[in-house]
């Protein structure tokens, strides 16, 4: 179910941060695995809004994130889990308090999982995700009708004041929404992301130059796959409304693909009016990892909770299976007839 959290509830958040805020402290802010804008954002603009009050800040996340977002004010400073796993669980050794950010599930942490069990520290979740996990926080604040975590943090920030709001904080909150809404073409459900977006522009210093550095600086390799992947290998199933790409190991290396290559293909397909679900089918490090998008009422968060170990929000979720590439085709095509009726509503 949805969890919406009206004024009241959000003061109720605001005041039990306050607690945590006001005296310094050790804190590391963690996000999920294969971190998109939204969560590297996010998690860069809450970390440097929190150093304004005198906090030891480290930003954390599992996996590498894309190289589109290594421009962004204080990437440089990220600890990737995976390639410093010591130094990372001798930070999260020393943390008094954690903040999970953009984060649906425990199992979002990756590599991190194990090590965050055994935390007994102060842990706080900001998120925007349906079927969001709210258990053993010391306090939430989940919203399903904002367009991104980093809109979350926009309110936090402001919440404290306009003069906490800053050039970089201001950028790394823009590109967690801008990512998040596809550049405000989707998952924008209430006025109030773009007032606050005014709000942040304000003390941005450039919007088209943000624009510009997460869309345009694709290297030629990646849009020469974007290219084969809807001219080779777009899969059109009428009858299901669905389109389906897949692109095995050999193919991406082929293009020599690297981390973030392939995000906004799955998006593609749903641009042909006939069409209510695409899905991106790749093969990752030994698992079949599923992106699912869809127009209208067609719910791929119920699709990828429960046939592929995943999640997200109505008309976009993602999910992960260990089987063959062919497997994984096999399972998806032959769940479709299920959801026929579903499909071909508006
Ligand atoms: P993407 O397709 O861009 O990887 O993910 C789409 C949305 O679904 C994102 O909001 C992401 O956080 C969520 N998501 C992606 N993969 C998983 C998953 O394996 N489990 C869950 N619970 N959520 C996921
Ligand atoms: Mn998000």
């Amino acid at each position: 179910m949805p969890i919406i959290w009206d004024n009241m509830q959000r003061e109720l958040f605001f005041s039990s941060l306050d607690t945590v805020i006001q005296s310094p402290k050790h804190i590391t802010v963690l996000s999920h695995v294969n971190p998109d804008g939204d969560a590297i954002g996010s998690s860069l603009g809450f970390s440097q809004f929190l150093r304004k009050f005198g906090h030891e800040v480290e930003v954390m996340v599992p996996n590498d994130f894309p190289g589109f977002l290594a421009w962004m004010p204080g990437a440089s400073e990220i600890h990737v889990y995976d390639k410093e796993s010591e130094l990372c669980d001798r930070i999260l050794d020393r943390t008094d308090c954690l903040f999970l950010l953009d984060f649906n599930h425990i199992s979002r942490s990756g590599l991190i999982q194990s090590k965050l069990k055994t935390l007994n520290t102060t842990k706080i979740l900001i998120d925007h995700h349906r079927d969001t996990d709210i258990e053993n926080f010391f306090c939430v604040l989940s919203d399903t009708e904002v367009s991104s975590t980093s809109e979350l943090i926009a309110e936090t920030v402001l919440h404290y004041g306009n003069d906490y709001l800053d050039d970089p904080i201001a950028t790394n909150i823009l590109v967690g929404i801008v990512t998040d809404t596809g550049s405000f073409s989707h998952s924008i459900f209430r006025p109030e992301t773009f007032s606050l977006c005014a709000r942040l522009l304000e003390k941005a210093s450039s919007y088209n130059k943000i624009h510009q550095q997460v869309y345009d600086t694709f290297s030629e390799d990646r849009l020469r796959l974007l290219g084969y992947a809807i001219s080779r290998k777009m899969e059109v199933l009428d009858e299901y409304a669905t389109s389906i790409i897949s692109l095995n190991k050999e193919e991406l290396e082929l293009f020599n693909y690297q981390v973030g290559d392939t995000e906004g293909i799955v998006n593609y397909p749903l641009s042909m009016e006939k069409i209510k679900m695409a899905v991106l089918v790749t093969e990752r490090q030994g698992v079949i990892r599923f992106s699912f998008r869809s127009k209208g009422s067609f719910s791929v968060h119920e699709l990828a909770q429960k046939h592929f170990n995943g999640g997200g929000h109505t008309n976009a979720a993602g999910g992960t299976l260990s089987c063959s590439m062919g497997q994984a085709l096999e399972m998806l095509h032959n769940l479709l007839p299920e959801y026929k009726e579903l499909l071909q509503q508006n």
